[in-house]
């Protein structure tokens, strides 16, 4: 049975945790949930590479799973591999019962041009609901970095919407320290985030940003969201904070 983590217990973990390195955020993680019951979360963008690397040096046997919507870049395909074949790791694949064909059906064409949050409310954050069920904890690449939306993340969380303890070892971090992980440990990382593209969801719903945009400015491009709603503000549950 998932212990339920009070905000005075968030709080001290927090005070605890606050300047400490990622990896010793997620030993931390790994030592007060009960083996096999932390996971992460990868979506193969460069925050949750770097990721991979340190779970790699914290516990090899921590499970990891990736979303797929059908909807995803060849690019994360390769990236995945590669990650593979240098960890030997396998990474389990969460995904909806619901074809895109059936989806197509029931909902109509191209349902993320029309209603991109029932979309991701049927592609993205009802697997994952069922995914993280026998899971205590879940590590997440979120930054403060990445967005305003963003900007409160602490290191622990009690994540409200899935009830479950939520782990940002990389909140603090700048993307520069981020990207020195990933070439320090010469981790496989998505070619597009050389090509433009700084953060990657599905194929229909991102674009290449250009100098100065926004970095998430490429994600559902045309539409007021930002965010797919895997990630709920634990300052403010309303809020919507997704990958
Ligand atoms: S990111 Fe776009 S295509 Fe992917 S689940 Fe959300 S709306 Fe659908």
């Amino acid at each position: 049975m998932r212990s339920h983590w009070d905000q005075e217990k968030i709080k001290q973990a927090n005070q605890s945790l606050s300047k400490a390195h990622p990896i010793e955020i997620i030993r931390w993680g790994n030592e007060v949930t009960e083996r096999q019951r932390l996971t992460l979360a990868c979506s193969f963008g460069y925050e949750d590479v770097a990721l991979v690397g340190m779970v790699q040096q914290v516990d090899p046997s921590i499970p990891i799973f990736y979303l797929d919507t059908s909807l995803l870049f060849k690019e994360v395909e390769e990236v995945q591999q590669r990650l593979s074949d240098k960890y030997q790791i396998k990474f389990h694949r969460v995904t909806t019962l619901l074809t895109l064909n059936q989806q197509a059906k029931q909902y109509g064409e191209k349902l993320w041009a029309s209603d991109p949050n029932l979309c991701c409310q049927l592609r993205k954050v009802e697997p994952l609901r069922q995914h993280l069920e026998p899971y205590e904890g879940w590590i997440t690449g979120v930054r403060r970095q990445q967005s305003t939306t963003r900007s409160q993340t602490d290191v622990v969380e009690w994540d409200e919407s899935f009830q479950l303890l939520k782990l940002n070892p990389l909140t603090y971090w700048t993307d520069d320290q981020v990207w020195a992980y990933i070439r320090q440990h010469d981790i496989p990382y998505n070619p597009l985030h050389d090509q433009g593209y700084p953060s990657i969801g599905c194929w229909p719903c991102t674009r290449k940003v250009k100098p100065g945009e926004d970095p998430r400015s490429g994600r559902w491009s045309g539409f007021n969201k930002t965010e797919c709603g895997l990630h709920t503000s634990s300052s403010n549950p309303d809020e919507e904070v997704g990958t």
